[in-house]
């Protein structure tokens, strides 16, 4: 099925950097990776980093932090480094997962060193060892090694079901006519507010990719099993089927906010999709980014540069005045006629196994985190 009327992947042409391995690999040195480092290595091999081709090497990790782009110019927002405690002897190392399973071979390019500090303040707009993302930082290697990868062994999905590469979504947007595809990432699951914009922005293009994120979240955040069996039942009671794709990403959250919500943006690229959702505090955490900061950094960018769409949302609500799902764009009334509930008290209702007005949530929903709630 042919993708050419998809949009094209950033930088041009997917990546592939699978392959076999090599017959000396036992000879190797093996470099043990985190989970951050393992599912960042998974998605260069399946084309969801391109143009990436292995672990940055230092001009492009200096470029990255200091102004958002590659070495060569092209927008890119969060380092993709692998970080180890001195350099290698060989001109090649192997990769392995924590578990000591080996995934892939680098071939070494170079080994630097990085500034925590500097990268922290650049990246996540805070030196807070507080900040999760900052933290994971903090507790890195000192140094970081830079080279391409091939990948022989995949990381197990979560969700065999739900993993589709790059190339697997293009084809069936394909295969379902689609040309224009809109984006939405999310942590969390899904209520009438995302389901209300997810909707909207549908309404304008063909269809629509849910690529909720399923590698490494915080622990407080709801569990992906239980989110991804809340997307089963809201997609089948309330999505046409032939207009909408659940699949996972398998990214691990950074919480960098503003950043992240482009780096996201440019993965999304990569899996065909034309938009892009972003919503008020897109990969956001505590306090430390403003309300729309991940949204005004796309204007960091020159209209064409990213190619792919941001769509901007608001905070949405139903509104019994109006009848209807409304944000403060589009309904004038006071905010008593607004159906909200704080995080708080959702689960407060759930962990007592009552179910939401409806204007909040579809019960269906409900049903599967009060179910999460009781266990
Ligand atoms: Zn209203």
């Amino acid at each position: 099925m042919a993708t050419e009327h998809l949009i094209r992947p950033h930088g041009g042409s997917l990546v592939d950097r699978t392959g076999t391995a090599p017959d000396d690999l036992d000879s190797l040195e093996v470099v043990t990776l985190t989970s951050r480092e393992a599912s960042d290595l998974d998605m260069i091999a399946s084309g969801a980093l391109s143009p990436l081709e292995g672990f940055m090497g230092r001009e492009d990790y200096e470029s990255v932090v200091g102004s958002m782009r590659l070495a060569g110019g092209l927008p890119w927002a969060l380092p993709v480094c692998l970080a180890v405690d001195g350099a290698p002897a060989g001109d090649r190392v192997a990769l392995a997962d924590q578990s000591g399973r080996v995934l892939a071979v680098l071939e070494v390019e170079g080994v630097y060193e990085y500034d925590k500090e500097r990268e922290a303040e650049e990246c996540f707009r805070t030196t807070d060892a507080e900040h999760p993302g900052v933290a994971r930082l903090y507790e890195q290697k000192p140094l970081y090694l830079s080279g391409k990868v091939t990948v022989f062994e995949r990381v197990e999905p979560p969700f065999p079901e739900l993993a589709r590469d790059p190339a697997e979504t293009r084809r069936i947007f394909a295969e379902r006519g689609w040309r224009r595809v809109v984006g939405f990432q999310t942590r969390n699951p899904i209520h009438r507010a995302h389901e209300y914009l997810t909707k909207v922005a549908l309404e304008t293009v063909d269809g629509l990719l849910i690529h909720p994120l399923v590698g490494d979240t915080k622990s407080d955040d709801v569990p992906a099993e239980t989110r991804v069996e809340c997307y089963r039942v809201l997609v089948d009671g309330y999505y046409p089927a032939d207009r909408v794709l659940v699949s996972a990403f398998p990214a691990a959250m950074r919480y960098a906010g503003p950043r992240e919500a482009i780096w996201h943006a440019i993965c999304r690229k990569n899996y065909g999709c034309s938009h892009f959702i972003v919503g008020r505090d897109h990969a956001g955490v505590g306090s430390y980014y403003g309300t729309y900061d991940a949204q005004l950094i796309f204007d960091d960018f020159s209209a064409h540069e990213l190619d792919i769409e941001p769509m901007f949302f608001e905070h949405t609500f139903w509104c019994n005045t109006c009848g209807a799902m409304a944000s403060a764009k589009t309904c004038p009334h006071p905010t008593e006629e607004h159906v909200f509930l704080s995080g708080t008290k959702v689960r407060e209702m759930l962990g007592n196994g009552e179910i939401p007005p409806v204007e909040f949530s579809r019960p269906e929903v409900a049903e599967v985190l009060i179910e999460a709630y009781k266990s």
